[in-house]
């Protein structure tokens, strides 16, 4: 985005714990997603969104998010861990299992919304008040993500002014941060450029995250464009792995290592090592019984310099 002024810095929030993992027809142990959070934090990731804290019968893969928490506990003070939450259950158990962060989900759409939480947008909100309250007594960062931000696999485009609505909403109920979520990776740069630069006007100060699937390879221009929008916090995922069980066709998220090389390009840091988390491609494609998306394990770190 010539032009734009882009953060000299910014945060990447390691998804691929989450998100990665949670839509994989191979069962992950407990035992493979604590490696998979050992390398990231070895990697520079400082902020990990380690598990979601729903039903196991819809989403089995989560089935052990105490178990996961519990071996975190105590051993990487320098990391920050959320949790994603749905609701006043989900957010008692982030608080016991000792998250950091609570990341609380709002559907922009009423269709996925019902589909997805079980619950229509206004009930949703109306949850938010609830589960910000638990948050805030036990001292977690607050965060909500607005899913479906740029588009609904139900309903098609998803009106900006109504995610502007449900963002101030949010943000007036109490929240640290406000994230959108290309949900169904189908948002184009000029989209989310704008809406970004919309929603920092209408909430100036607040903390902008952003969350992409590359389902249409847009997931990166998105990215730079949401950065050049006022996001200073991106989510990603190692390996690009990921997907939504409730959002057909979604593929997942941005990879991390991707991002970070296009970032290292363009002067942004974000702390983390591109070269040690696409090296980690062979094992996580192991643990998962197939290729992972992301680029960069394949092409190689292109530094400048002429080969050896
Ligand atoms: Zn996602």
């Amino acid at each position: 985005m010539p032009g734009q002024a882009m953060p000299a810095r910014i945060e990447i929030v390691e998804v691929s714990p989450r998100d990665g993992l949670q839509n994989e027809a191979r069962p992950v142990s407990t035992a493979e997603k604590l490696a998979l959070i050992a390398q990231m934090v070895e990697a520079g990731a400082r902020r990990i969104e380690a598990t979601s804290f729903v039903n196991p019968a819809r989403v089995p893969q989560m089935a052990d998010a105490e178990a996961v928490m519990a071996a975190l506990k105590g051993r990487y003070p320098q990391v920050s861990f959320s949790g994603l939450v749905l609701n006043a259950r989900g957010a008692e158990r982030a608080v016991a299992a000792g998250c950091q962060e609570l990341t609380y989900v709002v559907v922009a759409s009423e269709s996925f919304s019902l589909r997805n939480q079980g619950r229509g947008i206004a009930e949703t909100l109306a949850g938010w008040s609830e589960v910000g309250r638990i948050a805030a007594a036990a001292g977690l960062r607050r965060n909500v993500l607005i899913a479906a931000a740029f588009g609904c696999p139900f309903e098609g485009r998803v009106d900006g002014a109504r995610v502007l609505e449900l963002a101030s909403q949010a943000a007036a109920a109490g929240a640290d941060e406000i994230g959108l979520a290309d949900t169904i990776g189908v948002g184009t740069p000029g989209q989310v450029g704008e809406l970004f630069a919309a929603l920092h006007q209408r909430l100036p100060g607040m903390p902008l995250r952003a969350h992409f699937h590359d389902t249409r390879n847009t997931g990166i221009a998105n990215a730079v464009a949401a950065l050049a929008g006022g996001a200073q916090i991106l989510d990603a995922s190692a390996g690009g792995i990921g997907g939504c069980p409730f959002a057909p066709r979604a593929t997942g998220n941005i990879a991390t290592e991707d991002l970070v090389y296009t970032l290292d390009g363009m002067g942004v840091r974000s702390g983390l090592d591109g070269r040690a988390i696409a090296a980690l491609d062979p094992w996580l494609a192991e643990i998962l019984g197939h290729p992972v998306p992301g680029k960069l394990g394949k092409a190689g770190w292109f530094d400048g310099s002429p080969p050896a």
